[in-house]
């Protein structure tokens, strides 16, 4: 006898009517129409039954928060990032934990369990880092959360000196954040970028953790500091626990450098929302 039989279900390979087994938490049976007593029977009725959804970028510090302190007239990556400004001096940490809880329950109800999701690290109060910890613990039984030390603001530029957003994103990850975020083209200059690339990577070899960083998220085909991070990556022995993130200015990159380019970036671990080019 099983505990759990699911049956009549549509699997992700397009196979139907099939019947997938459950014991000791371990799936131990999987074929067409398979008629068994267990704990719990459920039809499936030909719904889709398939492993659990991942989401590899998320930003629960800002979750439900539409219209938060206004709504974004523009509609542009630069006034969402302003706006986010003018809303963190207003956040509470009960607030954030709300919203983020009622968030994960959505996430859940549609089959996602694991997210990786970044927190912004440039509020020296970092309530969103206490507040995600939070919610990680909290879900922790259902829900894998992983959380990434973002820099928003750009890890050189703080108002209250270049070395307040590096000394917060240390405290981030003393507390529990498990990855290492970064923004190199929202640096002052390119060098700025390449060095923020070079700390953060350093940072994360030292501390043996994962690097995530959103990366060349612009229009403009001269922001190539992913090549940078591909660098870093070998440099410090980091393969396969680096991400870059967005990267669209590869959409407008002659294609001679984007042919020297990606034979050089398939160390990173993966490129998120790799833009598809036409050459
Ligand atoms: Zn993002």
């Amino acid at each position: 006898m099983f505990d759990l039989l699911i049956h009549n279900a549509t699997l992700p390979d397009g196979r139907q009517n099939m019947s997938v087994a459950v014991l000791n938490g371990a799936i131990t049976d999987v074929r067409e129409g398979l008629l068994a007593s267990a704990g719990t029977v459920v039809d499936a009725q030909g719904q889709l039954l398939s492993p659990p959804f991942v989401d590899a970028h998320f930003h629960m510090d800002s979750t439900l928060s539409y219209g938060q302190p206004r709504v974004n007239q523009s509609g542009t990556l630069l006034e969402g990032i302003a706006l986010w400004g003018e809303l963190k001096p207003l956040l509470t940490q009960e607030a954030l934990v709300e919203r983020a809880l009622t968030y994960c329950d959505w996430a859940v109800a549609k089959g996602l369990l694991t997210i990786r999701t970044h927190v912004d690290v440039c509020d020296s109060r970092l309530l969103a880092v206490q507040a995600l910890l939070e919610v990680k613990k909290r879900v922790a039984s259902y829900l894998d959360l992983q959380l990434v030390a973002f820099p928003q603001d750009g890890l050189l530029r703080g108002n209250q000196g270049p070395q307040q957003h590096l000394q917060n994103l240390q405290r981030a990850l003393d507390m529990g954040v498990d990855v290492v975020g970064g923004i190199p083209h929202f640096e002052r200059t390119m060098a700025d970028g390449a060095l923020s690339i070079k700390l953060l990577c350093e940072l994360a070899a030292q501390r043996g953790l994962r690097v995530d960083m959103h990366c060349d998220e612009s229009d403009d085909p001269h922001s190539r500091h992913v090549e940078t991070l591909a660098f870093e990556t070998q440099r410090l022995g980091l393969q396969g626990r680096v991400t870059g993130s967005h990267l669209t200015s590869m959409h407008s990159m002659d294609n001679y450098y984007v042919s020297k380019l990606i034979p050089e970036s398939v160390i990173i671990n993966s490129l998120i929302d790799f833009p598809s080019r036409i050459t």
